[in-house]
């Protein structure tokens, strides 16, 4: 049985007790929210992980995405890559290899680390079909079922699975005529061209049955892939990104209903202005499915930067509700991500969600001990609190102050040092909010 299958019957399974202990909450709480659906907990039977809940009432999680390009495939640099992930504070991973020995690239990380993977599986599908049969749309259905299967088999946690790509979407994307970005998802633009090729629906829509069917067996968490989100600005909260929303959040209800773990992926390219509304139209029309929102990237204009761009759009999603953020690397838009990207991206989208944290839950007490702790210049403390310690202690241990206890950004003009002699005793008893 799956986590939402024993949830149901009342069962509060070693990983509802280690989710409510981590977020320090009541594992009645959590076992209610599993059964509703309201959180997936992705632990594959076939592979121990690290157990990480997602969804309503629990910290935002942040996913890193590593994996090869048919340009750049190193197994030892993806090893590097997930392992640089796990050290800076990821909670999961996705493995989006499409280049070089994907299985193996695969079997390599997911020794490597802890955390729970995912995959795209109908990545690896196209890959086989374009090696075996010459290109992506010769793909047979069947080899997208074992594909799938053999995954979650390998102990895969969580899947992003494109099921809400279907012949009225793209008749829909048609009717609309303009895109400024097209689409830009490759699991979504394969598959369309896959449709349109044989003039079929997507397999993956048409036989949803046999996507849960397989996923349930290993209680793979199935994240519904968007497709059409927009990769553009000017093209986002479009009527073919929202109907595929929909469709995604009808498909959540009922891979629920069948027993499987489901959660709904959201954009993509977004004005802030825009996130808001997605969230509630995703938490309303799912049932308040965990929402699994890639960035999201609020500028088109910021390349090398958009680490940032989507930091931003991250901060609001997390405060808006969404409950798992995929992290943006700089090299996003330019090239694949080297490790020194991965850090930056990991730790970005910490930051991120922590800010957003702070506003959806009211959790600020580390934020007031750093404060005490930088009025009273206790650097060790400072180091223990921060995101990212080893970035701090590089940059004060390479700057040294020659004025005691201050830092080379002030000197002897330390707004801290000077009041500490008059303030000190009394704001340190006053604890005031
Ligand atoms: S020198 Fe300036 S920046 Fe450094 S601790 Fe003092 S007030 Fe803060």
């Amino acid at each position: 049985m799956t986590q939402i299958e024993r949830a149901r019957k009342g069962e509060l399974t070693e990983e509802i007790k280690e989710v409510a202990k981590a977020e320090a909450l009541d594992a009645e709480v959590v076992l209610e929210r599993v059964a509703k659906g309201q959180i997936v907990i992705p632990a594959n039977k076939n592979r121990k992980t690290r157990v990480v809940g997602i969804g309503k009432g629990l910290r935002t999680k942040v996913n890193a995405s590593i994996g090869t390009s048919t340009e750049i495939a190193d197994l030892d640099m993806e090893v590097e890559k997930a392992r640089i992930a796990e050290r800076y504070g990821a909670d999961t991973l996705m493995d989006l290899s499409v280049g070089g020995d994907i299985v193996a690239i695969r079997k390599a990380v997911m020794e490597a680390v802890s955390l729970p993977v995912g995959t795209v599986p109908l990545y690896e599908a196209f890959a086989i079909a374009i090696e075996k049969y010459g290109a992506a749309v010769n793909m047979p259905m069947e080899l997208l079922w074992e594909v799938t299967e053999r995954q979650c088999e390998e102990g895969v946690a969580f899947m992003a699975i494109h099921c809400g790509i279907n012949r009225q979407t793209v008749e829909m994307l048609r009717q609309q005529q303009y895109r400024f970005g097209g689409l830009v998802s490759k699991g979504g633009s394969y598959m369309v061209a896959w449709m349109e090729h044989n003039n079929k629906e997507n397999p993956l829509y048409e036989h949803f049955d046999r996507v849960v069917e397989i996923l349930k067996k290993y209680d793979v968490v199935l994240s519904l892939g968007n497709g059409f989100r927009a990769g553009a600005i000017h093209d986002s909260t479009d009527r073919v990104q929202i109907q595929e929303l929909l469709i995604n959040c009808e498909l959540a209800e009922l891979g629920r209903q069948m027993g499987c773990q489901t959660m709904v992926e959201g954009p993509g390219h977004i004005p802030i202005n825009e996130i808001e509304a997605n969230i509630i139209l995703e938490k309303k029309m799912s049932g308040e499915a965990p929402f699994y929102m890639l960035g999201p990237i609020t500028t088109d204009i910021a390349p090398g930067y958009d680490h940032i761009t989507a930091a931003i759009g991250a901060a609001l999603s997390s405060a808006y509700g969404a409950d798992f953020i995929c992290y943006v690397t700089p090299s996003e838009h330019l090239g694949l991500p080297f490790p020194e990207d991965v850090r930056e991206g990991v730790i970005a989208a910490r930051i991120a969600t922590h800010v957003g944290d702070m506003i959806k839950y009211g959790h600020k007490d580390r934020d007031k001990e750093m404060s005490k702790a930088r009025r009273d210049m206790d650097w060790t403390r400072q180091f223990a609190l921060a995101i990212d310690p080893e970035r701090a202690k590089e940059i004060k241990t390479k700057r040294k102050s020659n004025n005691g206890p201050t830092c080379t950004m002030c000197g002897s003009f330390c707004a801290n040092y000077i009041l500490s002699d008059m303030f000190r005793i009394d704001l340190k008893d006053s604890e005031k909010e």
